[in-house]
């Protein structure tokens, strides 16, 4: 049993080691890539639930590693936040997005995720005002995403700073609605536009009673509210029926479009608003 015990320590000890790893090197090689050009980003179209118009596209950023190909953000956002990384990045991804769509033919929306780290940064409500002025998209067409860990520091320095930003014409969604600690609370305490449902509870409201229940109260909630809300993870018609029949505003997911390049979506972008 001492054996099998300590085979099993040694086992973990080497696991961690290559996560750790894995991490630095990660990390090395990101310091790099924003400048090599190796980092981009994709769009994800969203939909009007009602009119099945396209009302504007999420920015999800990648990374393309000489080596290591596509990296996904779940393997380095969490890197770059631990090593400060973000801030530039981040910065970058907000840039690149408002750049991006002050281009586009159509005044489709632009929705770029916050990293809480970004959040809690002083001057972000300047990068943001700077950004915009640059890039000369309104600020009307500009949607923050942030997930409720962006809420747990300081909480009266951040309704200021949401205050701050809502104040300018930005939109403010609330990521990953349920996931979270506190989500009704918070929900009650900061000046949200949006409520996103997390795909989590999306994506099983055909097999899953609960699931169902829980995406039909979130919807109602926000009826209730005011507050638009976005399913996210929609892949099947069964799926976007239910969240019709709820009267759901938006709808996200590989259904719609999965996200890819801008040069996918030129056709909806470019296209006559009138057609
Ligand atoms: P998120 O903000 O909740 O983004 C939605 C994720 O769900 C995206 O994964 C998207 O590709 C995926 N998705 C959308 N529709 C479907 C669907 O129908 N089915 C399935 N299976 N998946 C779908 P992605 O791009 O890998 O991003 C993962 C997470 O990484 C994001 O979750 C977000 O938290 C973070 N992230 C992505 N881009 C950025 C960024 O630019 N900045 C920051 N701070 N975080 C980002
Ligand atoms: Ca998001
Ligand atoms: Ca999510
Ligand atoms: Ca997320």
């Amino acid at each position: 049993a001492k054996e099998a015990g300590r085979g099993t320590y040694r086992f973990f000890e080497s696991a961690m080691d290559e996560a750790l790893q894995e991490r630095h090197s990660i990390e090395a090689d990101m310091r790099n890539a924003l400048a090599a050009g190796e980092i981009f980003l994709v769009y994800q179209p969203q939909m009007n639930a009602d009119t099945g118009e396209i009302t504007g596209f999420e920015a999800l950023v990648r990374w393309n590693h000489p080596e290591r190909g596509i990296i996904p953000p779940d393997a380095f956002i969490p890197v770059a936040e631990q090593s400060g990384f973000i801030v530039p990045l981040g910065a970058w991804i907000l840039r690149e997005a408002c750049r991006e769509a002050a281009s586009w033919a159509r005044p489709l929306n632009i929705a770029v995720n916050l990293s809480p780290v970004q959040f809690q940064q002083g001057a972000l409500r300047k990068r943001v005002e700077t950004t915009l002025i640059d890039t000369g998209l309104a600020p009307e067409r500009l949607e923050l995403e942030i997930t409720e860990t962006a809420l747990l520091r300081d909480r009266d320095a951040t309704i200021a700073t949401l205050n701050e930003l809502k104040s300018m014409g930005i939109r403010i969604a609330m990521d990953d609605f349920g996931t979270g600690y506190s989500s009704l609370s918070n929900l009650q305490s900061f000046p949200f536009d949006k409520i996103k449902v997390d795909r989590s509870f999306v994506s099983t409201i055909e097999e899953d009673e609960k699931a169902a229940s829980i995406v039909k109260a979130v919807i109602s909630l926000g009826h209730s509210l005011s507050l638009p809300i976005v399913a996210e993870g929609v892949e099947s018609a069964e799926q976007l029926a239910m969240l019709r029949v709820e009267r759901c505003t938006e709808i996200q997911g590989y259904l719609i479009g999965r996200p890819l390049p801008i040069s996918a979506f030129r056709h909806l972008i470019d296209s006559d608003a009138s057609e």
